[in-house]
């Protein structure tokens, strides 16, 4: 049977095309390579997939469509829908993604058949394969919402597979695609690179307030399984792609330490060609774990600072006070390793003086700072519109879903220029420091 796997097409608010590697590119692989279908991808975060795509899509369209949902394409997902509902109605429509956990209320108002809920969406969006290629009505599928007969049913717990996920279907993305549109990071001194991304890990053993991770990718952080296999994944992906980066996706990437030291040795830059860069928590590095991940081929770690009061405390427990910070920025750059440091912008209580305090400290430690707006991702599951939607999102501005005491003007300016930011707010707003530090040495070649 032919599945088309559909992400609407809409204009990014965030654009992180490693959401468009892990949850298109894993899901396809594994429902052509485990589940036996043929996949086609249309992905419309790229301009060229327009209304007429998809309404071509849609002509053509028979067996099942799933529709690919993030915090972007909500409100185009639902005018997919109706779309399809209309050009091809025997059509089986099976959502999945971020945006269709998060607004599951909503579209249980739509002519959907199925709302995939829990990871691993793979086993599931398999099963309603089968049903649809077995010619039966919707039933039941473990980790989703069943529309039959007009009624919408949960199905038992879902299925996990705990780390046994397909590596990102480069043949059925478009990656040439990908590769022209503008990057979500550049890095003074750096040389941009042509980086693809794979899943490291899904789901998080923490539960921020802040955090939809645990949520939409579950309670428990699973590590992929199979690092020779990704090995030569990212071997292949450079001789056929170019590819020189890839970014691991994924929580905590060094919360296993023996897991760390297995990726160093089997998937490393001497093994692949490929250099990487993670995202993890402060209080899983030191200076020997970093200095082997460095010589493993790591260019870039990625912490979550959030938010630093003016006496140097974190906000939040359990992340990363200013001395500390200081000392990971020290070991980031003594291994030639970007220290990149999530900050929160917008948070319930959170003044200027304490983002400001926040961007400064990030950057006299020598790290990057990338700002985002605090978004309460759990008052989505209210909302009543989909076009409201457009206000949840981490680059642009958040009301109604912020709860801070930052004007949006203030919020938006330190999300997108902080620097500029920093200089309109001034001393006044208690900086720490007006000096920039020396960007980190880059580390020679292997
Ligand atoms: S912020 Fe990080 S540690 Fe906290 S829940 Fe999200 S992924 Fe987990």
């Amino acid at each position: 049977m032919l599945i088309r796997i559909v992400s609407a097409p809409c204009v990014s608010a965030y654009l992180n095309l490693d959401h468009h590697f892990v949850e298109l590119g894993e899901v396809a692989a594994h429902l052509r390579d485990r589940a036996g279908h043929e996949v086609r991808v249309v992905d419309g975060v790229l301009p060229e997939v327009t209304w007429d795509t998809v309404v071509e899509e849609a002509l053509h369209a028979t067996g099942l469509v799933v529709l690919h949902v993030t915090l972007d394409n909500t409100l185009e997902t639902a005018r997919t829908i109706r779309l399809l509902r209309q050009l091809s109605p025997g059509t089986r429509i099976a959502l999945y993604g971020r945006g269709a956990y998060h607004l599951r209320r909503l579209f249980q108002r739509t002519d959907a058949d199925w709302i995939v809920l829990e990871q691993d969406w793979e086993p599931a969006l398999a099963e309603i394969a089968a049903q649809v290629a077995a010619g039966a009505e919707p039933g039941p599928v473990p980790g989703t919402l069943t529309r039959t007969a007009g009624t919408w049913t949960r199905g038992p717990a879902g299925v996990r597979l705990a780390g046994d996920w397909e590596l990102p279907a480069l043949d059925l993305l478009p990656v040439a695609g990908y590769a022209r549109l503008p990057a979500d990071e550049s890095y003074p001194g750096r040389e941009p690179e042509r980086e693809l991304a794979v899943g490291v890990s899904r789901g998080c053993d923490s539960y921020c307030g802040y955090c939809p991770i645990p949520d939409v990718m579950g309670r428990h952080e699973y590590f992929r399984t199979g690092l020779d296999t990704l090995a030569g994944y990212l071997r292949a992906a450079r001789e056929s792609h170019g590819y020189t980066a890839v970014s691991l996706f994924g929580a905590n990437f060094t919360a296993h330490r023996d897991y760390v030291h297995d990726f160093c040795a089997r998937v490393g830059t001497p093994r692949t060609g490929v250099t990487w860069k993670c995202v993890t928590s402060h209080a899983e590095l030191d200076p020997p774990l970093l200095g082997e991940m460095a010589a493993a081929g790591c260019t870039r770690v990625a912490v979550g600072v959030e938010s630093l009061l003016p006496d140097g405390r974190n906000r939040f427990s359990g992340r990363v006070g200013a001395e500390r910070l200081a000392d990971l920025g020290a070991w980031c750059a003594a291994e030639g390793v970007l220290l990149i440091c999530f900050v929160m912008v917008g948070l319930p209580g959170q003044t200027r003086h304490e983002v400001a305090v926040t961007l400064d400290t990030v950057r006299a430690a020598g790290a990057v700072p990338r700002p985002m707006t605090y978004v309460d991702y759990r008052r989505l599951a209210a909302a009543e519109d989909f076009a409201d939607v457009f206000w949840a999102n981490r680059k642009t501005v958040s009301e109604p879903f912020g709860r801070g005491i930052l004007s949006m003007r203030d919020t938006a300016l330190a999300v997108h220029s902080w620097e500029h930011w920093l200089d309109t707010v001034g001393p006044a707003a208690g900086r720490t420091s007006g000096e920039r530090p020396a960007a980190a040495p880059r580390r020679p070649a292997q």
